[in-house]
């Protein structure tokens, strides 16, 4: 089935599914119900029987789903056989922790190069990705389509438009401010800040009930 008729909340929830699905391979589990995905991913259950059918997986009464159909659609679907290669552009805090961390245990995407504008941090090697200077973006990430930005916030749009410029297709932004690009160019954003103060917000206003 094409990628391009899973509707986009269900695209997003993917990563989700693939990692749990991964755990219980790993584990050696040969099939799995919606109940048990729906209590580990915290997706409701309807929810994650639509967003299976879109790929053919009906899931038999009593039975369940099979675990590892599933992962091979969803590898297939996320592209996890191809590595997508990423760069960091700002390595304070952040960015740093985002360079230790390492992202190809659950997927296959992979920091290949960092960028900042201090010449302290040029040259490091954090979690083996190089920082580079931001002066060599361009040069560097000719065949990269992907990049985390971590700089502070008032410098996310001009790199952005340095990005944009040499054919950026993703950016995952996770500074306060709002990019603005074309429209062929993918955004996601996290805001930490704005996550946790939400999440206090809806503890104190709409506590959870046993
Ligand atoms: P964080 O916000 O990640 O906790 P921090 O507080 O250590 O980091 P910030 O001032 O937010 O530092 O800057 C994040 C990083 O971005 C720093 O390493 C800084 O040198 C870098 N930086 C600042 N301006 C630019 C720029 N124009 N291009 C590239 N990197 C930059």
């Amino acid at each position: 089935m094409e990628q391009n008729k899973i509707p986009q909340a269900t695209a997003k929830r993917l990563p989700l599914y693939y990692r749990f699905l991964n755990n219980l391979n790993h584990q050696g589990k040969k099939r799995v119900s919606s109940k048990e995905l729906s209590e580990a991913v915290k997706v409701d259950s309807a929810t994650i029987r639509r967003d299976f059918s879109y790929f053919g997986a009906l899931g038999r009464k009593g039975y369940g789903y099979n675990v590892e159909y599933l992962l091979g659609f969803f590898r297939k679907t996320l592209d996890q056989d191809e590595l997508t290669e990423v760069a960091l552009i700002g390595v304070g805090n952040l960015g740093t922790a985002f360079l230790h961390y390492n992202f190809l245990k659950n997927n296959n995407t992979k920091i290949v190069m960092a960028f900042d504008a201090d010449p302290s941090k040029v040259g490091a090697d954090i979690g083996g990705v190089s920082v580079y200077p931001i002066e060599e973006l361009e040069e560097r990430m000719e065949a990269i389509s992907v990049a985390i930005l971590t700089v502070p916030a008032g410098e996310a749009q001009s790199i952005t438009n340095r990005l944009v410029d040499f054919g950026i297709s993703g950016i995952l932004n996770f500074t306060p401010a709002r990019i603005t690009v074309p429209s062929n160019i993918r955004v996601h954003h996290i805001d930490l800040a704005v996550e946790l103060q939400s999440l206090a917000y809806f503890l104190k206003h709409y506590p959870l009930k046993k």
